[in-house]
């Protein structure tokens, strides 16, 4: 149900918000044991009796994890804490067979940081209070069986970097720029694949509203696991009025745990904090606290790569692309390389953005691919680029051969030579055509002679035409341009 409130009454108010968001981190194994971390295989056949906490077992930690979570900390300027400690989270549920969960909870591997993001066209800062390490739980399958509950235990052990900021965001909008900021940083690092349908990048919105001006901060709410952009924005733009019409009302806002429901775009509660888990968190006895050595954080830095700022920058400043370019091509780290290999061999940096930006994601959009999915390889684009800048062929002709590249997988010379596409700039033959049309079209021959100048369109689109578009359209103009005046 939409809730309306006079817009007046609005502008009175400031929303807080602070998001905690858990990203699932791309090992190859769990976080304390081998079991693989691959999706979507049957289930229950990627848990190992670690997963499940057979008495006996040990968790043994994967160092890899170490590694993208010191990543994550330099990258948003964090200190490293170490020693770093696990601890237990207590709590009852069916798809954690162990009832606890390792986590962290005093000194988190990350501390500290912020990352910027844009808000109304400005750059704003946005503290992040810590990012800890923890391992999923399972999944129960509620869909799939009649009157009962599947539970599947792959996901457990999975690891995950939950990232907790401040509660510095005061619109659905930053929330949105944040959350992107941290999924195009954790992209950039390869630690996450950052795939929000397929929960790899799950995201709580804690939510309050005060009156403006206000120093405290009001009661929050809670919303759990809200998997698009898009829903973020909604669900937290509802949540603000909920509340806001709640406090209009001379109500009080409970601190409550609540789930948004997309389908019908609103928020309800799923537990008050009256009911709170008391997770009794104590430190995990099976594992000891982990010295993170200044010669790992070290190897580490060596290890970083470009992230996007310093690749947007670069890509104003040497390729001498416009700001929005630059934007668009960085966006995506698979896009921006994709971009660099066309680059390299064509040295063409704007019309190699152009192709990449206009037709090669219409495609890739129309058939909702991702861009290491092309079905042009960056060596064929480069090719035809190649092959217009060289005049062999016109930008139209490149369309369309293009979309045939894109059906066959082929390499644009050989379509070329095959279909017979080379653009003719032969003065000769292109005179000849010339003639033709002049011959066959006699009225508007003279209508243009005598001042008509808008004919002049006209013949090119004659010679165009019956050339199958494969005259060169500057030498047609060229050589119309000549004959007339004589
Ligand atoms: P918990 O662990 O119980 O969820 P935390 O204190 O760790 O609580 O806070 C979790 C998140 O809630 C953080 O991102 C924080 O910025 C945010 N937060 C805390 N207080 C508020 C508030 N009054 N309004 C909005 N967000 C808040
Ligand atoms: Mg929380």
């Amino acid at each position: 149900m939409a809730i309306t409130i006079e817009k007046n009454l609005l502008k009175e108010w400031e929303s807080v918000i602070g998001l905690e968001i858990h990203v699932q981190l791309n090992t190859k194994s769990k976080l304390f044991s081998g079991a693989s971390t691959n999706f979507g295989a049957e289930p229950n056949t990627q848990a190992c009796n670690i997963d499940l906490g057979l008495p006996g077992v040990l968790p043994v930690l994967n160092k890899e994890v170490l590694k993208m979570a010191v990543k994550f900390g330099l990258a948003i300027n964090a200190s490293i804490n170490s020693p770093t400690n696990f601890a237990r989270k207590n709590y009852f549920y069916p798809d954690l067979p162990k009832g606890y969960q390792i986590s962290q909870l005093d000194s988190p591997i990350v501390e500290g940081g912020s990352v910027d993001i844009i808000s109304k066209e400005e750059s704003k800062n946005i503290r992040i209070t810590r990012a800890h390490l923890e391992e999923d739980a399972g999944k129960s399958l509620h869909e799939d069986y009649e009157g009962m509950t599947g539970v599947d235990l792959n996901r457990a052990g999975t690891p995950l970097l939950e990232i907790v900021s401040e509660p510095d965001i005061r619109s659905a909008e930053e929330a949105v720029s944040y959350l992107k900021k941290i999924h195009s940083i954790v992209r950039y690092l390869d630690i996450s694949d950052g795939n929000m349908s397929e929960g790899s990048m799950r995201c709580d919105a804690n939510v309050s509203v005060r009156k403006k001006g206000d120093t405290n901060l009001g009661t929050r709410t809670e919303i759990k696991n809200v998997n698009s952009f898009r829903f973020v924005e909604k669900a937290i733009n509802y949540e603000i009025k909920r509340q806001i019409g709640l406090i209009l009302n001379g109500q009080e806002i409970k601190q409550d745990t609540i789930l948004y429901d997309s389908s019908k775009d609103e928020t309800r509660p799923m537990r008050s904090k009256e009911f709170a888990n008391d997770y009794r968190y104590f430190p995990e006895p099976d594992l000891l606290p982990v010295i993170i050595e200044n010669s790992f954080i070290d190897k580490v830095k060596t290890e970083m790569p470009e992230l996007l700022e310093d690749k947007r920058i670069r890509f104003i400043n040497v390729f001498e692309l416009s700001d929005y370019d630059a934007d668009v091509l960085v966006a995506n780290r698979d896009i921006a390389n994709y971009f660099e290999n066309v680059v390299e061999i064509t040295k063409e940096p704007k019309l190699s953005a152009n192709w990449i930006m206009g037709d090669l994601s219409a495609f890739l959009n129309k058939e909702n691919l991702e861009i290491n999915e092309s079905k042009v390889s960056f060596e064929n684009l480069a090719n035809l680029i190649l092959r217009i800048l060289d005049s062999t062929i016109s930008g139209k002709i490149a369309k369309e051969i293009f979309e045939i590249m894109w059906e066959s997988g082929n390499d644009p010379n050989m379509i070329i030579e095959e279909k017979g596409l080379k653009q003719v700039t032969d003065s000769s033959e292109i005179e000849q055509l010339v003639d033709k049309a002049f011959m066959e079209n006699p009225q508007q021959l003279a209508d243009l002679k005598s001042g008509k100048d808008k004919l002049f369109g006209f013949f090119v689109g004659q010679i165009m035409k019956v050339s199958k578009g494969k005259a060169s359209p500057v030498q047609v103009n060229k050589i119309l341009k000549e004959k007339l005046e004589k």
